[in-house]
């Protein structure tokens, strides 16, 4: 079985496709969404999901999130005395997916579709298809998230040729998609986004407010304060959509401190981020020479995308009303089971050619005679350029810059910058040419690139004929098959719980957490909920256990 995978910032969704169209398969707790946090105690026992979010607040040292900003560089996350990389991090919330697909199934899941944002460069996609392997999967294909949505919304089936905008508004990263569907292909015609942006910079609009309105400092609040502060802002975020004003309610120290928010006071607070939004739409419309009024249809994903103050922002904006059908937390998902169908050659589905765009500029550097006779060296000489559909393929004529000159060197590099040493350099070739007067002599460098982010740099001399390839796969960062699977035997001590154990664990967590919150009367009420529970799971009669838990469970519900 072909899986559908969100690897996501904030959640993480596992789909498949049915008869009836693709589906997603409820995590061991029953929820759709599992958390992206990964939690390891000492013993090497992992928690994914919700029970290692829950564990952040008693345990903060011990837990890991946001870890797919951090995919394909080096940084190392410190978990229960044990080092990880984010890439091995990434790998257990798939291992716990992949299970629980599994379990849910009753068959084996041996291959995953997984998404990954457009602008992911080649050492974040390798990355990915890596944490894919370390948890036992294949990851031959990934699809980039804004075509999986419009994949989801069955825009490729349409007859007519449409273009669209993919929002995409996450928990900490914001990326916007053009893409156009013309004839038989699907093709995202341009990219731009903000990574430091999305829905967790509106909970903080939310947590400041109440923090001026209650007169506190947010560096008096001890860390366990803040962690709730921020629990309880989330909470006042969603709740705003839908009325006038909302009542946050804080314990600090021991006062109980109630502060209300106006809808129209945190507009305006947020106003600010509202305008950081457009930058990246406008970017994304001129890199695709198209304008606002060219847009057929606006697709929103991400969970941010349900505050009603940014749908009315972009209702102004585009002075249309953005597509909403689908749940903006499992589009994505359902397009990658979708893909899965596509690859598995599955009837039911139509297959779509999905092309893709190159993130980043790839040129070469040179040097330029700015004034007659006066060189600079070090320039930057684009031959592909951001955002150009690939497959690709440009070739830029170079000419000699010196009398006699008898070489070329073509130094491969990728970036934005004018200077050379800005951009990543990623490797290089010389070849010979017949000596001449300068400018003379000529090469022509050909930079061909492909969906599987594989680089072709061709050089030729002009005069001559003779050509020097050389191939660029992806970058430094590789893992052999072998270290692959000694990385895996390694991780495997780590034992994800099992599942039976699940609900009640986080029961116990959220509890403790509670009861650590609370005080007087409350704090006793808990107490004697929490006992009851524990002495049911030291009996171990299993409808008993179940009593307990859901008894506990309501108490929660109405004191959280
Ligand atoms: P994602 O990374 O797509 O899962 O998005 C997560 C972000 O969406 C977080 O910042 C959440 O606080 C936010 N979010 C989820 N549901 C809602 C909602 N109903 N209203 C406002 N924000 C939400």
């Amino acid at each position: 079985m072909i899986v559908g995978i969100d690897l996501g910032t904030t959640n993480s969704l596992i789909a498949y496709f049915t008869e009836e169209g693709p589906k997603i398969i409820p995590n061991r707790l029953g929820k759709n969404l599992t958390p992206s946090v990964v939690s390891v105690d000492e013993e090497g026992n992992v928690y994914v999901g919700e029970t290692a979010r829950e564990r952040k607040s008693l345990y903060p040292d011990s837990v890991a999130e946001t870890f797919k900003r951090s995919m394909g560089t080096e940084r190392d996350y410190v978990l229960g005395g044990k080092h990880f990389k984010p890439e091995e991090l990434s790998s257990l919330v798939l291992r716990s997916l992949k299970e629980d697909a599994e379990h849910y199934l009753g068959e084996e899941v041996t291959e995953a579709v997984i998404s990954v944002p457009a602008y992911f460069d080649d050492k974040r996609r390798k990355a990915t298809k890596r944490a894919g392997e370390l948890a036992g999967l294949k990851v031959e294909r990934m699809i980039s998230e804004p075509t999986a949505a419009a994949v989801a919304y069955g825009l490729y089936d349409k007859t007519q040729d449409t273009r669209f905008l993919v929002f995409d508004l996450g928990g900490g990263t914001f990326d916007v998609s053009v893409l156009e569907l013309y004839h038989n292909i699907l093709e995202v015609r341009a990219v731009a986004g903000d990574n430091y942006l999305g829905g967790e910079d509106f909970t903080e609009v939310m947590a400041r407010l109440f923090l001026q309105k209650a007169k506190l400092q947010l560096q008096n609040l001890s860390e366990k304060e803040q962690v709730r502060l921020y629990r309880q802002a989330e909470k006042a975020k969603y709740d705003i959509s839908d009325r006038q004003q909302v009542t946050m309610s804080f314990l600090h120290g021991e006062e109980q401190i109630e502060e209300t928010i106006q809808y129209k006071e945190y507009e305006e607070a947020c106003e600010e981020l509202l305008q950081k939004i457009r930058e990246p739409v406008k970017k994304s419309l001129a890199d695709a020479k198209l304008k606002l009024g060219d847009i057929d249809e606006v697709l929103l994903i991400g969970g941010a995308t349900r505050l009603s103050i940014v749908r009315d922002f972009l209702i102004r904006l585009f002075r249309k009303f953005p597509d909403t059908r689908m749940n903006p937390d499992e589009t994505v998902a359902l397009g990658a089971a979708v893909q899965a169908a596509m690859k598995e050659r599955r009837a039911e589905v139509r297959e779509v050619i999905l092309t893709d765009v190159c993130s980043f500029t790839l040129g070469t550097e040179v040097v330029v005679e700015y004034e007659e006779g006066r060189f600079e060296d070090g320039r930057f000489c684009p031959i592909i350029e951001r955002n150009t559909v690939i497959p690709a393929s440009h070739t830029e004529r170079l000419y000699t810059v010196r009398d006699n000159q008898d070489k070329v060197r073509v130094r491969v590099l990728q970036g934005e910058s004018r200077f050379a040493r800005n951009n990543l350099y990623l490797g290089e070739l010389e070849i010979d040419i017949p000596k001449g007067p300068k400018g003379q002599e000529a090469v022509d460098v050909t930079y061909t690139y492909d969906i599987n982010s594989l680089l072709e740099v061709e050089v030729t001399v002009v005069s001559t004929g003779q050509k020097q390839k050389l191939i660029i796969k992806g970058q430094e960062n590789q893992m052999t098959e072998e270290e692959i699977a000694k990385r895996m035997e390694e991780l495997a001590y780590l034992k994800i719980q099992p599942r039976d154990f699940e609900e009640n664990r986080l029961v116990l967590l959220r509890a403790e957490r509670m009861y650590e919150e609370a005080l007087g009367d409350r704090r006793k009420k808990l107490d004697r909920y929490i006992t009851a529970f524990e002495a049911a799971l030291k009996r171990g009669g299993h409808d008993e256990i179940e009593a307990a838990r859901e008894e506990l469970n309501e108490i929660l519900e109405e004191e959280d």
